[in-house]
C-alpha cells in the first residue's frame, strides 16, 4: 500500500515534516527519493528542525554523511538522539556507502538514517526498518509525495 500527499509550496512542505517527525522510531531508515530540485534536502532541513537540532543541514552532496545530534529534549521523549543525513548521489557503489560509515548507523536504534537518492542503493532498500518517500513534480509547479515503507510493506 502506498500513500500519496499533495504538497503545494515549501509551508506545506514544512507542515508534512512535523507530521512525518511524529511516525519516526529511532532505527528508522527514510529513502528521499527524486530527481535534483524535488526538495529532498529541504524536507531534511525541516525534519531536522522539528527534531531540535542546531547544526546548519547543509547538502551532503560533497559531505557524503552528516551526524546531526538532535535536542536533548527530543532525545528524552522520542529515542533518537542523532539524524544520519546521506546524499548518495555522489557514491559510485555500495562499497562506499559501508566506508563512510553506513553500517555503524544501521545498527544503531537511537540513530534515523535520512538517505537522499536511496535508489541507488538496492540493498538499502531491502533492510528492515526501510521507509521511503518519493518526491515527484506534478508538471503544475507542485509536488507529490509518495508514501511507502515497513508500515505499508503488505501490498
Ligand atoms: P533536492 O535535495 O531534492 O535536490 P532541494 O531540497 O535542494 O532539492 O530543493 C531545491 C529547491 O527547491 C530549493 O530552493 C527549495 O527551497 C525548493 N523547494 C523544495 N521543495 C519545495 C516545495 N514543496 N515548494 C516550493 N519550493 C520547494
Ligand atoms: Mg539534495
Amino acid at each position: 500500500m502506498k500513500k500519496t500527499v499533495r504538497i503545494k509550496d515549501l509551508a506545506a512542505l514544512a507542515r508534512f515534516a512535523e507530521g512525518y517527525a511524529k511516525t519516526l522510531r529511532p532505527d528508522d531508515i527514510v529513502g528521499l527519493v527524486g530527481d535534483l530540485g524535488a526538495g529532498k534536502t529541504t524536507f531534511v532541513q525541516h525534519l531536522a528542525k522539528v527534531l531540535g537540532v542546531k547544526r546548519p543541514v547543509r547538502s551532503p552532496t560533497f559531505i557524503l554523511l552528516q551526524a546531526l545530534p538532535t535536542s536533548r529534549a527530543v532525545a528524552k521523549r522520542t529515542g533518537i538522539n542523532e539524524l544520519c543525513h546521506i546524499d548518495a548521489y555522489r557514491l559510485k557503489n555500495e562499497d562506499e556507502l559501508f566506508a563512510i560509515g553506513f553500517e555503524e548507523y544501521a545498527e544503531r536504534d537511537d540513530s534515523v538514517i535520512l538517505i537522499e537518492w536511496a535508489d541507488r542503493l538496492p540493498s538499502v532498500q531491502w533492510l528492515d526498518h526501510y521507509r521511503e518517500i518519493r518526491f515527484d513534480f506534478d508538471g503544475e509547479g507542485e509536488r507529490v509525495l509518495t508514501l511507502n515503507g515497513e508500515r505499508f510493506k503488505s501490498g
